[in-house]
């Protein structure tokens, strides 16, 4: 399969071996990073994607997410095509800024909201609300859980079992850890703990409790797969918040594209800030952070910075707006998880029929393959139980038949975008069933 890979691909890693001399690893963000080389892209319409080869893909990457409109979504592009025309970027506020801030309060239930671009910044203003609000300096995560490419919340994510501490144990994270980039004085201010585990968070709070700001997570942990939270422990989560004096933050970088109304549609459990980004932009860079007035009201000059050249664009407000408004709607989103829900179906057939030791979790627009016959509920199960070497030739096996069947990194998921057709669903299955049948 790799020399297939490289076969069909000679373009890309011609294009990628002179990246490589001018940016490290021949990528702009690390986790691109792919062998023997990441595709090269050149345009993409709907669910299919084109690399510099020529070579059409049905894509369930969706830009990590980002999609759900799907590929150059015709009524969106039609639209900020035009919006264009008025100028690309002001630094002053718009009509349309007002109404979208209506639309994404309304939508997911919060009095107000900043804007911004991306996910990471969205997540850092979140913890620095959180800690002004409640004077406490330090955040309880989980582990594996990622947040974004910054310094405070980089601690406990992806750690190797090496570095990982005993689950169990209420604990802080050592000394830059894990890549040697986070201060020891800021790590100190981070306290790791395992997904899905009540007894640990309970003892957890114990200890740092009254000096937890805020509980931040993902919902649905997708940095490691998919793994739900369990809906019990979501409920633990907000009481033992509540109890302590604690913030709850749910980051729904990714989330926020899967339900109408986030993930506190699917939990039944609402947090105090929310982090919305990734989809509800249509593919331009748009993030919001949600909560109640006394929160948000923190933020302004000589108080809570928040600041940002590009933030509240015109063109990315009127993306998220279009986006928001008419495409991903109830029905729209209900069709996705359709599709999705046919796809997990196929490929648990598959797997069921060629006795793979894998299994399939699906919720929503999402899912993914572990190749593990084991449940996986932590960190720690994935990198333990979760076998690599199978989806790396399941990967490979599948894009060099046209089907890019998640993110190409393991600890990714596919998406399911509105542009994605029955179809779509049967031609990767038809593909998929040659892969197993080689891979076996
Ligand atoms: N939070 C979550 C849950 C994410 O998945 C990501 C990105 N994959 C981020 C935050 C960071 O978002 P961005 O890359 O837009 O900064």
């Amino acid at each position: 399969y790799v020399s297939k890979f490289s076969e069909k691909t000679p373009k890309s890693r011609e294009i990628w071996l002179k990246l490589r001399k001018l940016t490290p690893y021949g990528v702009h963000s690390n986790w691109r990073v792919f062998e023997p080389h990441p595709l090269m892209l050149q345009k993409a319409k709907g669910s299919r994607v084109w690399d510099v080869d020529g070579n059409e893909y049905i894509d369930y990457t969706m830009a990590f997410g980002a999609l759900v409109v799907g590929h150059a979504n015709p009524v969106l592009l039609e639209k900020v095509k035009q919006k264009m025309d008025e100028g690309t970027i002001y630094g002053y506020e718009t009509e349309l800024s007002c109404k979208l801030s209506e639309v994404v309060t309304r939508r997911y239930g919060f009095d107000m909201v900043r804007f911004s671009n991306t996910g990471s910044e969205g997540t850092l203003l979140a913890i620095r609300l959180a800690r002004v609000a409640t004077g406490r300096s330090k955040i309880l995560k989980f582990e594996g859980h990622y947040h974004g490419s910054h310094e405070l919340l980089m601690v406990g994510v992806k750690p190797d079992l090496k570095h990982a501490g005993h689950p169990k144990k209420p604990r802080s994270v050592p000394t830059g850890f894990p890549y040697h980039v986070v201060p020891k004085e800021l790590a100190e201010n981070v306290v790791v703990a395992p997904w899905n585990d009540a007894e640990a968070i309970e003892e957890i709070m114990k200890v740092h409790g009254n000096d937890i700001a805020a509980i931040i997570m993902e919902p649905v942990a997708m940095n490691m797969g998919v793994v739900p939270a369990k809906k019990d422990f979501m409920v633990f989560l907000r009481k033992i918040a509540n109890e302590y004096n604690s913030l709850l933050i749910f980051d729904e970088v990714k989330t926020s594209g899967m339900w109408y109304r986030g993930a506190q549609e699917y939990f039944g459990v609402k947090p105090d800030i929310m982090v919305a980004a990734k989809a509800i932009g249509g593919g331009f860079p748009f993030a919001a952070v949600l909560a109640s007035k006394e929160l948000l009201e923190l933020v302004g000059p000589r108080k809570v910075p928040h600041g940002g050249t590009f933030n509240a664009n015109p063109l990315s407000v009127y993306a998220a707006y279009v986006t928001l408004t008419e495409l991903l709607t109830e029905s729209n989103l209900a069709y996705t998880h359709k599709l999705s829900e046919e796809l997990a179906k196929g490929y648990r057939d598959i797997i069921e029929d060629k006795g793979f030791e894998a299994h399939v979790v699906q919720v929503a627009n999402k899912g993914t393959i572990y190749f593990s016959r084991e449940e996986i509920n932590t960190w720690r199960d994935f990198v333990l139980k979760v076998k690599w070497g199978p989806w790396y030739v399941w990967t490979l096996g599948m894009v060099i038949r046209g089907i890019i069947p998640q993110a190409m990194a393991y600890d990714e998921q596919w998406t399911i975008s509105i542009m994605h057709t029955r179809d779509d669903i049967q031609k990767t299955l038809e593909v998929a069933n040659i892969v197993a049948a080689e891979m076996k």
